[in-house]
């Protein structure tokens, strides 16, 4: 029953992962592992944009599809206005 079990493993490797890359153009974001880093797309398979997964001031993996900051450095990963709306909390006016 091992063939089972490793093709299942293979399914989830091919969905799931522990990091977040992310298109800074349409915010197109899949998931990976760490061992499959070098076979990221460097560009947006959708828009063509720049695909981010570290950060670009220390070099951090993420792990949020929706990170805005930086969780080793709090430095900006992408704009935070990519979504139409600010994520970011505003005061009230
Ligand atoms: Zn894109
Ligand atoms: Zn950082």
């Amino acid at each position: 029953m091992g063939k089972a079990s490793d093709w299942l493993r293979e399914e989830r490797r091919k969905t799931l992962g522990d990091w977040v890359a992310f298109c800074l153009g349409c915010g197109h974001a899949q998931r990976y592992f760490e061992e499959n880093e070098a076979e990221l797309p460097r560009v947006c398979p959708t828009c063509g944009g720049e695909m981010r997964n570290r950060c670009p001031a220390c070099g951090a993996l993420f792990r949020s599809v929706f990170a805005v900051e930086c969780e080793a450095c709090g430095g900006e990963l992408r704009p935070a206005e990519q979504f139409g709306t600010p994520i970011r909390k505003h005061s009230r006016p």
